[in-house]
Order: C-alpha cells, then sequence, then structure tokens
C-alpha cells in the first residue's frame, strides 16, 4: 500500500493548490482547485511533503517500509510508535493520531532557533568587526524540529516511489536532505503550508487504509459497542468501508492508476510553470 499512499498524498495536494487549466481539443480542463494558493514551486515542494505525510501512519510497523527508510534511525521510531499505538493500524491511523501528527506539525513549524541572528546579535554586542563571513550568510532563523521531521517524510515518499532496495537504503539520507534543501528553500506560499500537507496527507492515509478489508481503528483507544453490522466494524475496534478489496486487488488499480496520472499531470504543469513556462 506504501507507493498508492504516497500517489494519493500527492494528487491531493496538487488538487487542494494547483491552479492550472489545459486546453483539450477546444475545451478547457482545470488541473486543480486552487483553493489554497502556494505558488508554482509550492504545488511541487508541498506535494513531496503531502505524499510523505501519506505515509506517516504507518511508522507503527517496524518491519514495514517507512520503518526501513533512514535505517537505524526510522527503525528505532517505529518500534517506539509501536510500542505507545498499541500496534498496526491502531493509535496512529486514529483521529487521536491525526491530531497528534497536525499538533507536531505545528509545533514544529513554531519552533524556530534564531541561530543567523542570534550569532549576528553577539558580534555586534561584542564589537566584533571581523565576525567571519560565514555568520553574516546564516539564515536568521533555522526549524530544527520542522527539518528533521521533513527529511523523515521525503525519505518515506522517496522510498517507496523510487523502490530504493534496502542494500542501498543509506543512500536515502542523502537523496532526503538534499530534497529537504530543495523545500527549505522553495517553501509553499502559504504561512500554514507545512501543518496543511502533514494533516492532509495523514487524513488521506487513514482513508486508503479504511476502504480496504482490515480497516482502521479509527476510535483508538477507545472500543465502544457500536450498533453497527461487522461488514463496517470489525471486532469492535476496526472500522472498514471496503470498497477496494484486498490491497493489490484489480479494483484498487481501477482507482489508483487515475489518481496517479492526475499527480503525475498536475505536478508537470507546476515544474513548467515553476520553469517559467506560460500556460494558457
Ligand atoms: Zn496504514
Amino acid at each position: 500500500m506504501g507507493p498508492s499512499h504516497a500517489a494519493c498524498g500527492a494528487a491531493a495536494w496538487v488538487a487542494l493548490t494547483a491552479d492550472y487549466t489545459l486546453q483539450v481539443s477546444g475545451y478547457s480542463v482545470p488541473v486543480g482547485f486552487g483553493v489554497l494558493p502556494v505558488g508554482d514551486a509550492g504545488v511541487v515542494t508541498g506535494a513531496l511533503i503531502c505524499a510523505g505525510a501519506a505515509l506517516l501512519p504507518d511508522i507503527d510497523h517496524p518491519s514495514g517500509t517507512v520503518a526501513r527508510s533512514l535505517p537505524p534511525f526510522s527503525g528505532w521510531l517505529a518500534r517506539i510508535v509501536a510500542r505507545l499505538s498499541g500496534g498496526h493500524r491502531r493509535g496512529t491511523h486514529s483521529v487521536i493520531g491525526l491530531l497528534v501528527f497536525t499538533l507536531l506539525a505545528w509545533l514544529s513549524q513554531n519552533a524556530a532557533l534564531p541561530v543567523g541572528d542570534g550569532l549576528r546579535w553577539l558580534a555586534e554586542s561584542i564589537g566584533d568587526d571581523s565576525a567571519p563571513a560565514v555568520v553574516a550568510a546564516l539564515p536568521g532563523q533555522v526549524w530544527p524540529l520542522a527539518a528533521v521531521l521533513s527529511v523523515l517524510m521525503i525519505a518515506f515518499a522517496v522510498k517507496v516511489l523510487a523502490f530504493i532496495p534496502d542494500q542501498i537504503s543509506h543512500a536515502n539520507w542523502l537523496v532526503a536532505i538534499g530534497l529537504g534543501i530543495v523545500v527549505a528553500t522553495n517553501p509553499p506560499e502559504h504561512p500554514w503550508w507545512f501543518v496543511i500537507a502533514v494533516a492532509l496527507g495523514c487524513a488521506v492515509h487513514m482513508i486508503g487504509d479504511m476502504v480496504t478489508t482490515q480497516g482502521i481503528h479509527l476510535l483508538w483507544p477507545l472500543r465502544p459497542r457500536l450498533p453497527v453490522p461487522s461488514t463496517f466494524y470489525r471486532g469492535r475496534s476496526f472500522v472498514r468501508f471496503p470498497v477496494l478489496g484486498k490491497a493489490g486487488s484489480g479494483m484498487e488499480l481501477a482507482v489508483l492508476t487515475p489518481i496517479s496520472v492526475y499527480a503525475v499531470l498536475g505536478l508537470a504543469c507546476a515544474l513548467a510553470a515553476w520553469g517559467g513556462v506560460t500556460m494558457t
């Protein structure tokens, strides 16, 4: 389910933020709803974060793909999260889990360290005119928590979309940090973009798991008795609307192919506009 979650996360971000129109044999076809204006670069960089966030709930699965994306760090994290969240498809796939991930994103976008500003203030206050040029070039503020979270989510997306084998998964560190710098230097132009991308990605993941036969423990840690047939509510825990059947079914492919094509199309439009090609 990894690649499909990432594709759905990217597609959701494109739908929310892209504002392009394609001319197809005389008809104007809008590519996105443009509800959240983030700029051309922001469509691309936000899609990367949203795709990664759409894999975040599966950090509760120590032998899963995302747990193997940034060895050994992601593996340790997965074991801790699995312990705290009661096992796979429980805490991290619940309403509480969604709120925790969103809160974490909000905290990390607010937890700034005044690295450059602080050093420059220090240099000025001790009257040192010979402060090295590197101090002048430092960014005023850095967001260490957001950086760690971003690199982690980008690593998830790269791992599942690029199908990097475990033998060379240490290369994932380099790719994720490199792309993290691209995101940090071309962030979406909206003050809430990070929180929205993380919340949207997690919600997309939960919906994606909810339409499979296994379902998700939506009300974790509660296990209420509900007057709902077991088709939709399994073992007083797992909520499901199994329209897609088992993972890897033909039905799943029929839904995922157009979603993936849409994401690629939207990103191609955004990349072209970002690169200076005018879209009509
Ligand atoms: Zn999941």
